[in-house]
């Protein structure tokens, strides 16, 4: 299905188009095609299995796709062939320049367990961005009282709660200062009462106009926040609109079943 949602007056902050990509002789995306416009927050649903994760992996190569153009705000991500037909990318320092443009928040948190929370926000602007420590520790403790964590800078992840440490983890990633945030199902791993605490950092993110891009299962939250919902299936786009038009009008059968069983 085509992304027909004109939006002509903001620039474009993430650029997929015609994504494929083969774990041997599975083919798991099959062509995805999709653009974010700056301040978009755009939901991926589907199935398990149906390709949320390999998609938003092969944005910044974690996995490599086997064919399809990359473009993060106006500069594309050149790719040349590698092994058993994948891309891999040409110039490792634009990997690396663009891979810090683009935020990703793991389900399982991902942190260092070895460094304090202040250390984990702050080795990727002192190593990758070189901001000067003291600014570093600065902008850190900024973010973590954004997040309501200030007073755990010095604590360790293990004596976080999971809800904590991936408030942790999105500041972490806005450390960086991203053009793109990435999330794989942040609240997936975590309690049911430690989840609210997840999304309302991320409402807030979104009401800031942050762009982002979130795997999830929350099915209100992604009503509620997004400007555009995407719904994948074995790798290809289902059904992508408003919010309105795919939990209300859905056009694909599929979709209408998803749905039904998820309310
Ligand atoms: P989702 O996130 O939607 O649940 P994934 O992107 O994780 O789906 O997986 C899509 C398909 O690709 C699944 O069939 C999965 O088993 C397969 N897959 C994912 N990663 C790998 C891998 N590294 N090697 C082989 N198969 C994989
Ligand atoms: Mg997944």
């Amino acid at each position: 299905m085509l992304d027909t949602a004109k939006n002509p007056t903001r620039p474009i902050a993430l650029d997929l188009q015609d994504i494929h990509k083969s774990y041997g002789s599975l083919e798991v995306l099959k062509g995805v095609s999709l653009t974010a416009y700056d301040g978009d927050v755009i939901s991926i649903l589907g199935s398990s299995g149906s390709g949320k994760s390999t998609l938003l992996r092969c944005i910044n190569l974690l996995e490599n796709p086997n064919h399809g153009r990359i473009l993060i705000g106006n500069e594309e991500l050149m790719l040349k062939p590698a092994k058993s037909s994948e891309l891999q990318a040409a110039d490792v320092k634009q990997l690396e320049s663009l891979r810090a443009r683009v935020g990703f928040v793991f389900q399982n948190f991902n942190l260092w367990p070895h460094k304090t929370i202040l250390q984990n926000i702050i080795e990727g602007p002192t190593q990758v961005l070189k901001i000067k420590k003291d600014q570093a520790i600065s902008d850190a403790e900024k973010l973590l009282d954004k997040v309501g964590l200030l007073d755990k800078k010095d604590a360790y992840p293990a004596n976080l709660s999971g809800g904590q440490r991936q408030r942790v983890a999105i500041a972490r990633a806005l450390a960086m200062q991203p053009q793109v945030l990435l999330f794989d199902e942040p609240t997936s791993a975590l309690d049911p009462e430690l989840v609210n605490e997840v999304l309302a950092v991320m409402r807030e993110l979104a009401e800031e106009g942050r762009t982002m891009l979130i795997v999830t299962h929350e099915m209100r939250f992604a009503r509620e926040v997004s400007s555009k919902v995407v719904f994948l299936h074995q790798g290809v786009v289902e059904e992508i609109g408003t919010p309105e038009q795919v939990f209300d009008n859905p056009t694909s059968e599929r979709v209408k079943d998803f749905m039904a069983s998820h309310r």
